[in-house]
């Protein structure tokens, strides 16, 4: 990946699973208002087509290799944003797998349930990590959580065993980090995109509807709220 030379010192944004789906158009909301955008994809082809598409130039929007699922992947990703572009002001956790609709807890296969919390929780969680130096070093650090009502434990009846427990202990885990980094200025927030028609979610609402639920946790101004779970800017019962 060549980085452009703007000379400028634009915020720099961090969107996992960025080439499909509502991370492709997160990362396109992010560049629209000014922030470059580093458009994670495991596999780096898809990453570059995806950033092709959201920003013809090339300048603003620029795809790395990033499989949460691999520490090495993740360890080389911060690498290269701090090497190349030397600042990370906003991370969106956004990749996930198996909204498991055909299983049950009474019955789910455990290998099963393990693979969703190793992308969906640890992934989030050793990318965090990874990128925390750089985040703390932000005059205003975000973290977004994209999280699914299929985590709100208040609302959960039974299905999707492996999904909503991910999501459930993603939650948990934004209100510790939100917790420990209140000193460091860094709002950390849960977020649902609600239900939207990507390979994910079909039939739901546009993407960009979805989308815009995330971006908004990144814009959040430094007074907005931190260790919150939200949707379309709304508290949602955890
Ligand atoms: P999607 O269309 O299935 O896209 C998922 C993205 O995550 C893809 O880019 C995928 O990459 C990436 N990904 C999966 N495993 C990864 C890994 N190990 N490392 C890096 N990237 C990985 O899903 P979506 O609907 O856009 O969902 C985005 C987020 O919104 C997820 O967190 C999801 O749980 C949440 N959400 C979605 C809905 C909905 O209705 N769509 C509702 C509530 C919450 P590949 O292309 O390489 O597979």
């Amino acid at each position: 990946m060549t980085v452009p030379d703007r000379g400028d010192s634009r915020s720099v944004a961090v969107v996992t699973g960025g080439n499909r789906g509502i991370g492709a158009e997160v990362a396109r909301q992010l560049a629209e208002h000014g922030y470059t955008v580093v458009l994670g994809s495991r596999d780096l082809a898809q990453g570059e087509q995806a950033a092709a598409r959201l920003d013809a130039s090339r300048q603003q929007v620029l795809a790395c290799q990033l499989d949460v699922d691999d520490p090495a992947s993740v360890t080389a990703m911060a690498s290269w944003i701090g090497r190349n572009l030397g600042r990370a002001d906003a991370l969106v956790n956004n990749a996930a797998i198996d909204y498991d609709t055909d299983a049950y807890a009474v019955s789910a296969d455990l290998g099963r349930v393990q693979r969703a919390l190793d992308t969906n929780l640890l992934g989030a969680w050793r990318t965090v990590q990874a990128l925390l130096p750089l985040l703390r070093r932000s005059p205003h650090p975000r973290i977004v959580n994209v999280s699914s009502g299929g985590g709100s434990i208040a609302r959960m009846t039974g299905g999707t065993p492996g999904y909503s427990v991910s999501k459930a202990a993603l939650n948990a885990l934004t209100r510790l980090l939100a917790g420990e980094l209140r000193g460091d200025r860094v709002l950390v927030n849960a977020v649902c995109p609600g239900w939207t028609d990507t390979d994910m979610g079909q039939g739901g609402r546009p993407v960009a509807a979805g989308a815009a639920s995330v971006t908004w946790a990144v814009l959040l101004g430094d007074d907005g709220p931190t260790g919150g779970f939200f949707r379309d800017g709304k508290p949602v019962p955890w």
